[in-house]
């Protein structure tokens, strides 16, 4: 408990009701599906679920990653599960969803690192909803650029791959990641052809330097769209909030990002990598 840790006003949201909001939970539950709403508890789940979107969460949701930000569960994950692609692609096209974000845990025990669900996710999905469109927010692959291939290469419409955070915060955010490897996979992503994106949390400690560094450095790897949002606790065992940014500031990183050259950016308290992301396709 600290004087940083009573939430502003201006991350006060609806709660989660309504008809669409039931219906998308009927579908995640019966299909044994995971979210990242739900396992990140995010603060736009009335929003999202009521306009029919999720984000859905695949290769399970235990990650053998331990960020200090996220509410995933850490440990040696089950063998995965091959019926899953299908399932996935079902409960997207029940949803009628436009615009779809998938994303998974880390799989680094695999020597694919799980690549080959994700292309068969992104292939079974554009051939049950031929003109849904697919944003795949892809972990690390750990160096390894066959697998990044093969996760990108189904015909989704935009890669991305989250920083998170800015280089110095690196070893106490995301142990387990490097932050020049981060940059080259979107590099490598780019040079593949795709539409790149990325999202950075605020209110971890960064200084507004250290943030503009961060988009100078995405920028020169070829990035094209970047989402700023505020870093929420998700349990008291997670990283502290260290800082509530300002909406002010929100919109201040967005002049200075676009005029650094990003193409897009969303930037608010409130914006997570997925929300709003038909926007940017
Ligand atoms: Fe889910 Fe993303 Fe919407 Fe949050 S912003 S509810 S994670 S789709
Ligand atoms: Fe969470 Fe992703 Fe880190 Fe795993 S790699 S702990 S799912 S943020």
């Amino acid at each position: 408990a600290s004087k940083h840790s009573k939430k502003p006003s201006w991350l006060r949201v609806k709660l989660p009701i309504g008809q669409e909001y039931a219906r998308v939970r009927n579908i995640v539950d019966e299909y044994k599906l995971h979210t990242i709403c739900q396992s990140g508890n995010c603060p736009n789940m009335g929003e999202c679920w009521g306009a029919g979107t999720a984000t859905f969460m695949i290769l399970g949701n235990v990650c053998t990653r331990s960020c200090t930000f996220c509410a995933v569960a850490t440990g040696r994950p089950n063998e995965y599960d091959a019926d899953e692609p299908r399932r996935v692609a079902e409960a997207i096209k029940l949803m009628g969803v436009k615009h779809a974000v998938i994303t998974s845990v880390n799989r680094d025990e695999l020597k694919d690192r799980g690549a080959e669900v994700w292309y068969q996710t992104v292939v079974q999905v554009k051939e049950a909803s031929p003109t849904t469109t697919i944003e795949t927010l892809i972990p690390d692959t750990k160096g390894n650029w066959d697998a990044l291939y093969r996760m990108i290469e189904g015909g989704q419409e935009v890669v991305s791959h989250n920083m998170e955070t800015i280089e110095r915060l690196y070893r106490n955010v995301r142990p387990q990641a490097k932050y020049a490897r981060s940059l080259e996979q979107t590099k490598r992503t780019k040079e593949f052809g795709k539409r790149t994106k990325s999202g950075i949390m605020l209110g971890l400690g960064e200084t507004q330097e250290e943030v503009f560094k961060a988009m100078d450095d995405l920028v020169e790897n070829g990035l094209d769209v970047l989402t700023l949002g505020q870093y929420l606790q998700p349990t008291k065992m997670h990283h502290e909030v260290i800082e509530w940014v300002h909406p002010d500031t929100f919109a201040m990183y967005k002049e200075e990002g676009l005029r650094r050259g990003l193409k897009y950016v969303e930037s608010g308290a409130l914006v997570r990598s997925s929300y709003h992301a038909e926007k940017h396709i």
